[in-house]
């Protein structure tokens, strides 16, 4: 059996960090694959190497010292270096790296040395084998993940070594270049990796003991959720919360590979299960509560609307024609609404509604600003009868007023719009109710 183990920055911020990865690895045999992040934030205070990479390279393209800035990822890297007692020359790597960018650098290549660094000490403190990424995570020029190429060269590697430590967050592409992933993209080559072991489960250590079922700064002390699907995942991961990266999943649900959330700081509690497996464990009927704040509705009636043809498509033209992405649109018998994200609107907000008036020619146009849709996600939610019956009689009973009501046939989710001074109410008022 073959686990892959991916911790991320927190995970391996310090050398107390270190001892604690180590721990769990030696725990079980099966955890051949690590995959490692940048350095991290040892505390809130505290920089991640990414970011200071980042900086560094943004000093240089202005030619301002960056000097204090390299300075403290120096500190950090042989800080843990010598506290664990570790051989590998990270300071010869750190003095080439400095001099390079000092040359010019590629942006991508020089934020990629925060996993790669922290991976060649993670290997040699865990005496498991080093692959740079760059050897094994193949991009085509399209950036896609080049599949069968990645496969080819990690069969190899198997073929030579039993346990291997892979730096996540980047690839190569065709030419050999190092490609970046989007931030918190360590997830994505774990995925990845996770896939071309046909891995039993992908174990994803990071800070938190599994996700909650709303967002602790609202609720406080919110249950973990056991077990959740990976549609429910990205429903609310979309809503706003978030543990994952988004694109982490599709390589491992390829293969119905379940992705286990663990806590470093508490390697013994269970976690959260990400799995579309059916008997991994009990679901409640409400998975999670997720929400966003800021949006606008934009509401067109127009009489006999129903009998005109295109009129819905006709408007939707002109949202694409000023680039703007479309949340939701309900729609009645002679008005229909439009939600979008506030920020996407306001620059031209005068002109969108100038021109819906001069093409649609409605009777009558309102926008509403200042709306928080709140997603309430849960796949036995389906089975379930009057439990959104229960949800609005919790709402009415708690003095919200609702603004929008949204379903997907799939009745994996049920939206609700709200004024964004009843945001957490709302958020609070559903999670009493289900929790
Ligand atoms: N180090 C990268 C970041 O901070 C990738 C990761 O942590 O997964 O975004």
């Amino acid at each position: 059996m073959v686990k892959v183990a991916k911790f991320g920055g927190s995970s391996v911020a310090s050398a107390e960090q270190f001892k604690k990865v180590k721990n769990i690895v030696g725990l079980d045999d099966a955890r051949r694959f690590v995959v490692v992040s940048a350095v991290g934030k040892a505390n809130k205070e505290d920089n991640k190497v990414t970011d200071l990479l980042y900086l560094c390279y943004a000093h240089t393209k202005y030619n301002i010292n960056f000097d204090n800035i390299f300075k403290i990822i120096e500190d950090k890297f042989i800080g843990i270096k010598e506290e664990l007692g570790l051989n590998f020359d990270i300071e010869g790597e750190l003095a080439k790296l400095k001099s390079e960018i000092g040359k010019g650098i590629d942006e991508e290549y020089l934020v990629s040395r925060g996993e790669y660094l922290t991976g060649l000490l993670m290997a040699e403190y865990l005496d498991y084998h080093f692959v740079d990424a760059k050897d094994l995570i193949f991009y085509n020029y399209q950036g896609e993940i080049d599949f069968p190429k990645t496969q080819e060269a990690f069969d190899k590697i198997v073929r030579e070594y039993d346990r291997v430590l892979i730096p996540g967050f980047y690839g190569s592409l065709p030419n050999g270049e190092v490609k970046i992933m989007t931030r918190g993209g360590g997830d994505v080559s774990g995925a990845i990796i996770a896939n071309i072991a046909n891995a039993k489960v992908y174990e994803n250590w990071t800070d938190v003991s599994g996700i909650l079922m709303a967002d602790p700064r609202i609720i406080s002390n919110p249950h973990e959720i056991k077990v959740i699907s990976y549609s429910e995942l990205r429903e609310l991961s979309y809503m706003g919360a978030s543990v994952l990266h988004e694109e982490a999943i599709f390589p491992v649900r390829d293969k119905d590979i379940p992705i286990q959330i663990k806590n470093t700081n508490a390697p013994h509690v269970e976690g959260t299960i990400i799995s579309d497996n059916k008997e991994i464990g009990d679901k409640q009927i409400v998975t999670g509560i997720a929400g966003k704040k800021d949006f606008s509705i934009i509401t067109i009636k127009k009489h006999h609307m129903a009998n005109e043809v295109g009129l819905i498509a006709r408007t939707l033209k002109i949202f694409e024609d000023f680039n703007v992405s479309i949340e939701h649109i309900p729609s009645g018998i002679d008005s229909f609404s439009v939600v979008v994200e506030t920020s996407n609107i306001r620059p031209f907000i005068y002109e969108l509604v100038a021109k819906i008036k001069s093409v649609i020619k409605p009777d009558e146009i309102n926008v509403t600003h200042d709306i928080s849709l709140i997603a309430t996600v849960g796949e036995n939610m389906k089975n379930s009868k009057g439990l959104s019956g229960r949800l609005f009689k919790a709402l009415g009973e708690a003095g919200v007023n609702i603004a929008l009501i949204s379903q997907t046939n799939d009745e994996i989710n049920i939206i609700v719009g709200v004024h964004n001074s009843d945001y957490e109410k709302t958020i609070n008022t559903i999670y009493q109710e289900f929790k």
